[in-house]
């Protein structure tokens, strides 16, 4: 198992004529957003294999492949799903030695650049941001997932509980359907006070 994945591109900065590559598997990846450390957790193993060639001084081309199982919840019921991918790597990237920490611009041709300023480069947050842009937004376990009871979190999936007769099924429907946020503004009884008219004085 890999710790980071690191590529080391001293050799390709320095002639330019040489490929780098890096492989590995990893279980998961730690990288930093903005001040925060962040974790990105797989359900097994995921294999990476990375390429950069030199496109000229100070830029170069990764490619490669990246297959994680992503771990998310079920939009209706929160159980674990395992969300399986195959990401298909295509960078360009460019040697800054001013840079700290490896970021991705986007350049004037709307294309994402990595731009990194150590030679050993740590592609975790790049792996990481590639993985989740690829995830879909929401998931559920099963295409017909019941949810929970809105009034005591009961897994529906189990079976009903005893406000399953009180809540009529469309209105349970459409209540699923809609993402947790306007869930919750619906159920907040302050959100229909902001409808409330006041009158000008
Ligand atoms: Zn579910
Ligand atoms: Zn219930």
């Amino acid at each position: 198992m890999t710790d980071s994945p690191r590529i080391h591109l001293g050799a390709l900065l320095r002639s330019s004529s040489d490929d780098a590559h890096a492989r590995g598997t990893l279980d998961h990846l730690q990288y930093e957003q903005g001040d925060t450390q962040q974790v990105l957790r797989f359900a097994q193993p995921a294999p990476f294999e990375v390429s950069v060639n030199a496109l000229g001084s100070h830029e170069m081309y990764l490619q490669g492949t990246f297959e994680p199982v992503l771990v998310m919840e079920c939009a209706r019921c929160l159980r674990e799903v395992p969300v399986p991918l195959t990401l298909r790597l295509g960078s360009l990237m460019r040697y800054e030695p001013s840079v700290n920490t490896p970021f991705l611009e986007e350049a004037d041709s709307g294309e994402e650049v990595l731009v990194f300023g150590a030679p050993e480069l740590d592609l975790s947050a790049y792996l990481a941001e590639s993985a989740l842009l690829a995830a879909p937004l929401s998931v559920l376990h099963d295409d017909a997932c019941k949810g929970l009871c809105q009034v005591c979190g009961h897994d529906l999936n189990g079976g009903p509980c005893e406000h399953s007769a009180q809540v009529p099924v469309e209105a349970i429907d459409d209540d699923l359907g809609t993402p947790e946020g306007s869930l919750h503004a619906k159920q907040n009884p302050f959100a229909a006070l902001a409808d409330l008219k006041v009158p000008e004085e």
